[in-house]
């Protein structure tokens, strides 16, 4: 895949988004927000920010410019963030703290701080700023980042495409049975490379630990039998990918068949109920709904999706109890699943956009039921 094809995220938008940013904190009577290195200072100014043990942290007050305290000898990564916010460089021998409380001048009243902040570095932020109250940042940051603009889900598509391209490669690349699941994993991880994501992680869980649906990939020799569950992806430009497939090596039986069209059937309903203000928790009512009447409601234990985005699990999450409104750009994904202990597990995942007309996929790999060597 050629770079040159990747769109970029104009600077326009992150002035747009650091605006936003800042009526929301006024709206919200908070005074300055704080964040380290994480999604959401990658979303408000492009800054990659390297966790370590040195501080980064975007200062963003109500109004005026914000400030980025960073390490001297970071100073040079800053790129185009610094032509969004003040660079602070502090040098190894010197406190950050001293750069930190040079930015603020006057009352520090309502901080905001964001959720991946270091507590070692909250607690010294505390110590420093003595400000009125100090509350979470997650709320405010969600809202901005839940729905995604047309350059965020051309990227999450070109994430999305280089799964199921690598898929569809991966079903031709020869037998399961005999490799372990460490080996399979990489094969489809070196494929979904080969497509562009500049990294990527994944799960292959074979047999009965495809009942896991977290299952961290071992050394199980994959056997005829065996149903085995990938569940992979990457970011392109951030932003990330996250498909399941389920196959199974050699010819399954009529119980594995039944719960296999279960599955896929519970992942359309889901599909196919995405609209504009509907309740998150609908969704995951919809896929409970057919997997229930199934018989297999006990065996789905986990929720039907999560946000998709600068990262794998954000918000918004499809979960009961959850009565947000979907809303036009949201991406997230639709994967529910059977687990039946000691024996298989079955999981079909997609990303889905929420857009005006309902859900739009964004995997188009193959999820028929797919019977390996
Ligand atoms: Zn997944
Ligand atoms: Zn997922």
């Amino acid at each position: 895949m050629a770079t040159a094809n990747i769109p970029t995220v104009p600077k326009t938008t992150y002035e747009d988004r650091l605006h936003r940013v800042q009526t929301a904190l006024a709206e919200r009577g908070v005074d300055w927000l704080l964040l380290g290195p994480s999604a959401d200072l990658f979303y408000l100014t492009g800054f990659d920010a390297h966790v370590s043990e040195r501080l980064n942290l975007l200062m963003v007050p109500r109004s005026g410019d914000p400030s980025l305290v960073v390490p001297l000898l970071e100073a040079p990564n800053v790129g185009a963030a610094g032509d969004l916010a003040r660079v602070v460089s502090w040098a190894d021998h010197e406190s950050p703290m001293g750069s930190v409380a040079s930015v603020v001048t006057g009352d520090t009243g309502r901080v905001a701080v964001g959720n991946h902040l270091y507590s070692a570095f909250l607690l010294r932020l505390q110590d420093t700023l003595g400000a009125s109250a100090w509350i979470e940042a997650g709320p405010i940051m969600r809202d901005l980042r839940m729905a995604k603009d047309a350059v965020e889900i051309e990227l999450l598509e070109i994430a999305g495409r280089a799964n199921d391209v690598a898929w569809e490669a991966f079903l031709q690349a020869g037998p399961l049975s005999g490799l372990t699941e460490r080996q399979a994993l990489q094969r489809l991880v070196d494929l979904t490379l080969a497509e562009g994501v500049s990294s990527c992680w994944g799960i292959c869980a074979s047999g009965p630990n495809a009942a896991a649906p977290h299952y961290s990939t071992g050394d199980r020799v994959i056997q005829p039998g065996d149903s085995v569950i990938f569940d992979w992806g990457g970011p392109v430009g951030g932003y990330y990918s996250d498909v399941t497939r389920t196959v199974h090596v050699g010819e399954p039986d009529e119980e594995f068949r039944k719960v296999y069209e279960v599955v896929l059937e519970a992942n359309q309903a889901t599909l196919d109920a995405v609209r504009p203000g509907l309740a998150c928790q609908e969704l995951d009512r919809t896929a409970r709904r057919v997997i229930t009447d199934a018989g297999y409601g006990e065996a789905f234990i986990h929720r039907v999706g999560h946000g998709l985005g600068l990262e794998v699990h954000e918000e918004p999450y499809l979960v009961e109890g959850n009565d947000l409104p979907l809303a036009e750009g949201m991406v997230f994904s639709d994967e529910p699943g059977i687990y039946l202990e000691g024996r298989f597990g079955v999981r079909i995942e997609d990303a889905v956009v929420c857009t005006g007309e309902g859900g739009r996929r964004l995997n188009h790999s193959t999820r028929d039921l797919v019977v390996m060597g």
